[in-house]
């Protein structure tokens, strides 16, 4: 009897990510703890880190990085603040933020990258150092990457790839998406310094007589001084960078130069404002600084990225996983290119005020201090666009009223809803005594319990936010939610994936 050959295993689903940068990092981890393979390029040798840049880590970051279990040990790393003073007179009190993290974290971007890389390699995602991508082709059934490797030319197909490879983007260039916008800021002064005379653990910004500085704590005997002066303007960021410039800057903002000394880092920093119009063009996407760059201003760069990966994250591996439907990729950039848009623009205005000079713009700077010092609902939009807590996502129309909001962490009758997002699932928490049977779904589903007598069912996507609610519990509603979201039950990747193709 003849056996006909074994019909070849269909290749695993995959995605390439170009860049290992914060963005990378968090991306690769989720796709790989999802059971999708994924590749990291990267034309840094490895080891070599991107050095401090990024100091703070907000609240939102905070709630996504216990999501992976991650907060506490980061939190350990550097020092928390609990009020930013913004331009003197304007404290802006983060420790009573309706969050499980209600602080900013001020700690070094390697920390944050040394936790994200460890936990991308410990779910299986492959690294490839001193790997720089030149180019990016797509068709229907995937990408090609190539790549230079110590010289060597060579190739890398994927089902996707995603260019987490910063502003100046090759995966962008490759997929003829534009990158418009504006040099804002040149020159901006950066050191990790010591300090003689500490000043309050807090996080200042000054600005006045066309200079500005701030200055964060670490937590390590290491401070993060910044600033920028009207006359410094215009120098490349390869210009050398002097101590004393930095020195006499922060005497100028703060009155003082809090004998600084024991520089650890210093750079010349610019910055431009510039967002990419599209986030996806077909198989290809981008994510971070790729897709955005903006001011300095409010420390959103870094977590901006580290939200977008989140929200990219689950919708790829529910796409490749097969359980949803390809368009799922282009609420990525629904949802996110307007916050990206929002963070440029409260960014930039709080940058233009920080740098105003002539009368009309100090002008404007006392009026919006009055206004968010004394119009509370001006001050907490403020806070929420900072910290990141204050986003939602679009809901579609007919929608529960909380649908796209964030889902703050809460107790369930057992645990919490943040560890229960540990497993990277939708989380669908139930009125105490309902019931729902996840059989078939267990791969994409967790069902738990609200602790109290509510009778509101809610269904919480992977990244946080609420995907569907009702006010009251009724089990057909409930099904057809967590069928739309997570699709039918015992769905075969195989089948699922020919229904998405077809
Ligand atoms: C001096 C400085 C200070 C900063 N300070 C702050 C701050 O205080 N607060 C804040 O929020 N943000 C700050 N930022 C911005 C912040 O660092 C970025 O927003 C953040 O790093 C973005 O992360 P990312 O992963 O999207 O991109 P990146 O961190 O830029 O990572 C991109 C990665 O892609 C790699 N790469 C690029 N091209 C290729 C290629 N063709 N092939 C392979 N690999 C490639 C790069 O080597 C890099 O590792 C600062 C930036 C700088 C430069």
């Amino acid at each position: 009897m003849t056996s006909s050959p074994p019909s070849p295993e269909p290749p695993a689903p995959h995605v390439v990510v170009v860049g290992a940068g914060p963005t990378g990092l968090l991306l690769a981890g989720d796709l790989a703890a999802a059971g999708i393979a994924v590749t990291v390029l990267e034309k840094r040798p490895e080891g070599v880190s991107n050095l401090s840049r990024a100091f703070g880590v907000h609240a939102r970051t905070l709630e996504l990085l216990d999501a992976r279990g991650l907060a506490d040990e980061l939190i350990a790393t550097g020092q928390t603040v609990e009020e930013l003073r913004l331009f003197g007179s304007v404290p802006f009190d983060i420790s009573r933020l309706p969050s499980h993290h209600p602080l900013l974290l001020v700690t070094p971007q390697y920390e944050v990258e040394r936790l994200l890389l460890r936990r991308a390699l410990q779910h299986g995602a492959v690294f490839r150092h001193d790997t720089e991508v030149h180019g990016v082709e797509q068709d229907s059934d995937g990408v090609t990457v190539s790549i230079r490797t110590a010289g060597a030319e060579s190739t890398l197909g994927a089902d996707y790839a995603v260019g987490a490879d910063g502003v100046r983007s090759t995966v962008r260039a490759a997929a003829g998406i534009p990158f418009p916008g504006r040099s804002v800021i040149r020159s901006v002064l950066l050191a990790d310094v010591k300090l003689a005379r500490e000043p309050q653990l807090t996080v200042r910004v000054e600005g006045g007589g066309g200079a500005f500085g701030f200055i964060a704590p670490f937590g390590d005997g290491y401070w993060r001084v910044g600033g920028w002066t009207r006359e410094g303007r215009d120098l490349p960021d390869s210009a050398p960078v002097d101590f004393e410039e930095l020195r006499s800057i922060t005497e100028r903002a703060f009155g003082t130069d809090y004998g600084m000394h024991d520089v650890r880092w210093i750079a010349r920093y610019h910055s431009d404002e510039r967002q990419a119009p599209r986030y996806r063009a077909g198989r290809i996407l981008l994510a971070g600084d790729a897709a955005h760059q903006h001011s300095p201003a409010g420390g959103q760069g870094m977590n901006t990225g580290l939200q977008d990966a989140v929200n990219l994250g689950w919708k790829l591996a529910a796409v490749l996983g097969g359980w949803a439907p390809e368009s799922l990729l282009d609420s990525y950039h629904a949802e996110r290119h307007p916050v990206g848009r929002a963070v440029l623009r409260s960014s930039g205005l709080n940058l233009r005020l920080a740098m105003a000079h002539n009368p009309a713009e100090v002008a404007l700077r006392l009026l919006r201090t009055w206004v968010v010092k004394h119009v509370p609902a001006v001050s907490r939009r403020a806070i929420g666009e900072i910290t990141g807590i204050g986003y939602r996502y679009p809901a579609p129309k007919g929608a529960h009223r909380s649908v796209g909001e964030r889902v703050p962490d809460q107790p369930l009758s057992d645990g919490r809803l943040y560890r229960a997002l540990r497993a990277g699932k939708f989380v669908l928490v139930l009125p105490k005594g309902a019931e729902f049977d996840p059989a078939g779904r267990e791969d994409r589903l967790l069902v738990a319990h609200r602790p109290d007598d509510r009778p509101a069912p809610r269904l919480v996507r992977p990244d946080g936010y609420l995907a569907w609610a009702a006010d009251r519990m009724d089990g057909d509603a409930v099904e057809a939610a967590v069928r739309q979201w997570t699709g039918p039950r015992s769905l075969a990747s195989a089948n699922a994936r020919e229904e998405v193709a077809s």
